[in-house]
């Protein structure tokens, strides 16, 4: 039996529960993003959540956990012999905007390297070269005149003409229509919804299709002779992604596009446009913390880490493949599988070895070395880095599987340092590509990095980074100020399907 006292405790209380304001009318407590991985994605997240948010914020603690010491995940240096180069993603398109304004806003300078542009280029077979540039860079007294530099160059661009002749335009004409329709990421809010998933972001900017086939067939419909797709074309794509033609048509022009004029980089290392985001955006860092389980509880997110600490958020953001990785999510996700491209980076101080290349003094090897399609050619390229001097050079080869010892013996004369880092670089494509969801549930699961899936780079990482930071906006907003469905209704429960209807 009820006290009598109890009672009209009971009854009060019920009063007071009526008579407090609803969801809809009071302001929501702001949400605690918690964003998984700091590299370009991660960071580009953060800087465009504080960016767009209005005021009141949404937002209230942003935190960032990153299981390396550095922030910037595979935009880093490699010291050697004591000098610094990039280790990964290293050239930026003059078109890639939102990468140029980050640059520009956190008053990192730009190294626009005239050296790379003048480079000279030979296709190795296994064999022999089947097709080589005259090298603009040695130190030929006359090459010190430009007008000798103009001559020289001019006659490259014969020589490609006349080995690969109009179906070099016809390239040009592909990648600069892919470019184009890119360019549509960058269009107003007015014009450009936001985007629930990669299919649909694709679509709108008439993307889709270049992901459904191979970059090899696209080409053969552009009219491009099998000769280009299999020497310069193959070559770019084994340098920039580790793959072949195969590869999607997407990934593909993307990969072309990055073998352009005007290609830059940031002076001193491209991690810095991450660190200059997250330490501007208000984050709370934490370096040296692996996430190693998630588990969601109505309202928020529980996040463990290797650290055995445990964090509550109400906004969960992948900003890392999640290919590789072995964290447990509670609910489980269920994500299509990929592959990760490894690539095998070897970074060497010495001297090639001109034999190795049937040739017989360093000059005649050219700066860039790159291969066609054989398995049995070991590495995919070799660049020169930076000339010390003749007979000292810092090389980066890029190579399928690990370079041992005995192997690079062969291929260099001499060898001061060696430093090698295996990549999971990017996805392995094979069109047609199947993308993940950006949003891993129906509440607030987020993965940025199923974008890559169409084409990984640090713009593509920027862009997708943009538009999620919308779609969190528009959803945490919608289910602060509108009715939310679900069981576990509550202030950051969203309803995916009623918010993004897939078409
Ligand atoms: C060798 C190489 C060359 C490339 N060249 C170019 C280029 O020239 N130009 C270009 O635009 N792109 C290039 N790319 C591609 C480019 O690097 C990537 O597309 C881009 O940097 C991806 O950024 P991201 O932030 O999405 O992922 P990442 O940079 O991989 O960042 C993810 C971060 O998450 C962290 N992390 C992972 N799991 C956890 C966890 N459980 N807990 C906490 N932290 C975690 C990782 O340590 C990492 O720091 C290259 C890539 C490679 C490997």
């Amino acid at each position: 039996m009820t006290p009598p006292l109890v009672l009209p405790c009971l009854l009060s209380l019920l009063l007071l529960s009526l008579s407090s304001p609803s969801i809809s009318s009071s302001p929501p407590a702001p949400a605690t993003v918690c964003v998984v991985g700091s590299g370009i994605s991660g960071s580009s997240l953060v800087h465009f959540l504080r960016k767009y948010s209005p005021e009141p914020s949404p937002f209230g603690t942003i935190r960032m956990f990153e299981k390396n010491a550095v922030v910037g995940g595979r935009m880093a240096t490699v010291t050697i012999a004591n000098e610094t180069f990039e280790a990964g993603a290293s050239i930026i398109h003059p078109m890639n905007y939102h990468l140029s304004n980050f640059t520009s806003l956190l008053k990192l300078r730009r190294r626009i390297s005239e050296d790379d542009d003048d480079a000279s280029l030979g296709i190795w077979n296994g064999e022999k070269f089947v097709f080589k540039t005259l090298n603009l860079n040695w130190d030929f007294p006359l090459m010190k005149f430009s007008l000798v530099k103009k001559i020289v160059s001019l006659l490259n661009a014969v020589k490609l003409f006349w080995r690969y002749g109009f179906s070099l335009l016809r390239m040009q004409s592909f990648v600069e229509a892919t470019l184009n329709n890119f360019l549509k990421y960058y269009e107003s809010f007015d014009t450009r919804p936001v985007f629930g998933r990669v299919e649909d972001m694709l679509k709108w900017s008439g993307l889709y299709n270049l992901t459904r086939r191979s970059l090899k067939d696209e080409l053969v419909d552009a009219g491009l002779s099998s000769l280009l797709i299999q020497e310069l074309v193959t070559v770019i794509t084994r340098i920039n992604y580790g793959q072949s033609t195969s590869m999607s048509g997407l990934a593909g022009a993307v990969s072309l596009a990055g073998s352009g004029g005007g290609l830059w980089s940031v002076e001193g290392g491209n991690w810095q446009m991450a660190a200059g985001l997250i330490s501007t955006s208000n984050v709370e860092l934490h370096l040296n913390e692996e996430i190693l389980f998630v588990s969601h509880h109505g309202t928020y997110y529980e996040l463990n880490s290797t650290k055995r600490n445990s964090y509550k958020c109400h906004v969960t953001v992948f900003a890392t493949p999640l290919d590789e990785l072995d964290i447990n999510f509670y609910p489980p996700i269920s994500i299509p599988e990929r592959k990760l491209q490894h690539t095998h980076t070897t970074f060497i101080r010495g001297l090639l070895n001109p034999p190795y290349f049937g040739l017989r003094t360093i000059r005649e090897v050219p700066d860039l070395v790159g291969t066609i399609e054989d398995p049995n050619i070991p590495f995919s390229c070799i660049s020169v880095l930076r000339k010390h001097n003749d007979d000292d050079i810092t090389y980066k080869m890029f190579s399928r599987k690990p370079l041992d010892e005995n192997l690079l013996d062969q291929i260099f004369s001499i060898r001061k340092a060696t430093i090698r880092i295996d990549w999971a670089a990017y996805p392995h494509y094979e069109p047609p590509e199947i993308f993940a969801p950006f949003m891993l549930d129906d509440w607030h699961l987020y993965y940025m990095n199923t974008f890559e899936s169409a084409a990984s780079a640090m713009e593509t990482g920027a862009v997708s980074a943009e538009n999620m930071a919308r779609l969190i906006l528009s959803r945490v907003s919608a289910g602060v100020y509108s009715h939310v469905c679900g069981k576990e209704s509550s202030a950051f429960s969203g309803c995916n399907g009623d918010l993004h209807k897939d078409s």
